[in-house]
């Protein structure tokens, strides 16, 4: 639940009844226009004719503008507060998709006392208000709708089933635990203080410390599934990169030419390999630069290679040997480019030319990272790992403050610690992130 703060806010909004369209403002079969709010029941029977049709069931009606003219034959659906998304009265009305019949109801929605249009992602900023989503749960949705891999799919619908909020639930409870074994210790002060409360504190800490390492050393395998695993695919310039790109992509992605050095910036094709979201980069070549334009190119490809999840190492018949720092790093790929030219050392050869070995270079790539998505934890974006980074730190120094004698300040730090893991799921400071979060949402969800 929001701190105090924000459920003020969160009563300010609760005044209007909201409505907007839940499907893409585009000619389709069918259109659905969702209402919340108090007057959301009164609006639909406004539009449908009363009476309110039984909780949940969609019935059949006509729609009729304030004149009694017919809009649109359409099925209706409430929900009553309390056990809806948002918690409030809810409506759907789930008419026929053309732009006409979509705008008029909602023309005639606007027109309605107490009515207005929904900001995007006001529905679900109301079902954070009122507790039915935590924060995290509200990333994990956001992530659904923008998931465009199974992969992502997957590991967004765990986040909006809640495993960020159990797994920090059982952390703040350990951390309760600790603290309130530690200020025993205070209370007691000037009294015989129980001896045995740093033994069963210690155990505390280091499993708490141990489980928020582990989960932090995971989370990024979680980011890059939201962002994308970047494959860069290096090598001496002319070797094959960009049309073994072009060959994945299956289009003319990439420049080919037979002049070196043609790549000078880093070209980026998505791709989902599998239901893992891949982005393949195409390296300018790593050589000697002859121009300071050049020398630019180049030195962005090294940094991102560098920064790549995973390189794709390529060396051909016809081409020279790699350069120093285009050879093969553990867990790298060694590819034979040109294979229709000539055999040689590779962990896959292929030939772009003769579309050999794509298959079988995707399906490498693929269980390379696979490996890394097993290791995955329950983390999904970069504001949930720093919060847990704070929480971490904060028990390295709580755990320092009691081994040197001074439990006030390691109860402070489990305190702030604490802090954090409410800040993860949104308990506290969503002030500073609702814009962000709710902000990336479409209109009507
Ligand atoms: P990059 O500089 O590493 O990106 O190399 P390119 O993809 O531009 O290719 C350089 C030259 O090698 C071009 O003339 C391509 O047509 C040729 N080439 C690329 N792949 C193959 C291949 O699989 N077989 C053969 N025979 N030629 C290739």
């Amino acid at each position: 639940m929001p701190e105090d703060g924000s459920r003020a806010a969160a009563i300010s909004i609760r005044a209007d009844t909201i409505f907007a369209p839940a499907t893409e403002a585009e000619r389709a079969a069918i259109a659905i226009i969702r209402l919340s709010g108090p007057e959301a029941h009164g609006a639909l029977c406004a539009l449908a004719g009363a009476p309110l049709p039984p909780w949940r069931q969609l019935v059949r009606r006509a729609l009729r503008g304030p004149d009694g003219e017919l809009i649109d034959h359409a099925m209706v659906v409430v929900f009553p507060a309390g056990a809806s998304y948002t918690g409030e009265a809810m409506g759907e009305i789930h008419c026929h998709g053309g732009n006409a019949v979509v705008s008029d109801v909602l023309a005639c929605l606007a027109d309605l006392p107490g009515c207005r249009l929904a900001e995007p992602g006001e529905f679900t900023q109301r079902a954070f208000f009122d507790g039915r989503l935590d924060l995290s749960e509200v990333e994990g949705l956001a992530d659904l709708i923008a998931a465009e891999t199974s992969g992502q799919r997957r590991q967004a619908l765990r986040m909006l089933s809640g495993a960020v909020s159990r797994q920090c639930e059982g952390w703040r409870a350990l951390l309760l635990q600790a603290r309130a074994l530690i200020e025993l210790t205070i209370d007691w002060a000037d009294e015989e203080v129980p001896e045995d409360v740093e033994r069963r504190v210690k155990p505390i800490l280091e499993r708490l410390m141990r489980e928020m390492s582990g989960e932090l050393s995971r989370a990024g395998a979680a980011e890059r599934m939201r962002t994308g695993f970047e494959v860069a695919i290096v090598g001496p310039p002319n070797v094959g990169k960009s049309s073994l790109l072009n060959a994945i992509a299956g289009r003319e992605a990439a420049i080919v030419s037979e002049v070196a050095g043609t790549t000078r910036d880093v070209i980026e094709v998505r791709f989902d390999l599998g239901g893992l979201p891949v982005v393949f980069l195409d390296t300018a070549g790593l050589r000697v630069a002859r121009d300071t334009v050049e020398q630019m190119g180049i030195d962005r490809a090294r940094q991102r290679a560098a920064a790549a999840d995973l390189r794709l190492v390529l060396r051909s018949p016809d081409t020279g040997e790699c350069p120093d720092n285009a050879l093969p790093r553990n867990g790298d790929i060694s590819v034979w480019a040109k294979s229709d030219l000539g055999q040689g050392d590779g962990e896959v050869a292929v030939s772009a030319r003769d579309n050999l070995g794509i298959e079988e270079l995707l399906e490498t790539v693929r269980m390379r990272l696979g490996g890394k998505i097993s290791r995955s934890g329950v983390l999904g974006n970069a504001r949930q790992r720093i919060a847990l980074e704070r929480s971490r730190r904060d028990l390295d120094f709580a755990a320092a403050a009691l081994a040197a004698g001074e439990p006030e300040v390691a109860a402070e730090h489990l305190r702030l610690a604490e802090e954090s893991l409410e800040r993860l799921v949104g308990r506290i400071g969503v002030e500073d992130v609702l814009g962000e979060v709710f902000g990336s949402f479409c209109l009507g969800k």
